[in-house]
């Protein structure tokens, strides 16, 4: 039986790690196994803002209206 795994940070499905394969499980990557991290080494376990992937894609922000 396989279970349907799912990424704790974004949800998306997971596939359970093969034995020989290096992987981020239970994330679906070293992404998210990092945003997990970030997160606790804040502090608490609570972001405001919610996960977006161009936050990720890009480290500048990009305010349309910031000034
Ligand atoms: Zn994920």
């Amino acid at each position: 039986m396989i279970r349907q795994l799912e990424c704790p940070i974004c949800h998306k499905p997971v596939l359970a790690p093969a034995e020989k394969t290096p992987t981020c499980f239970p994330f679906c990557s070293e992404r998210c196994r990092q945003v997990d991290l970030l997160r606790w080494s804040k502090g608490k376990y609570a972001i405001v803002e919610p996960l977006r992937p161009e936050h990720l894609e890009n480290d500048e922000n990009q305010s349309p209206n910031d000034e």
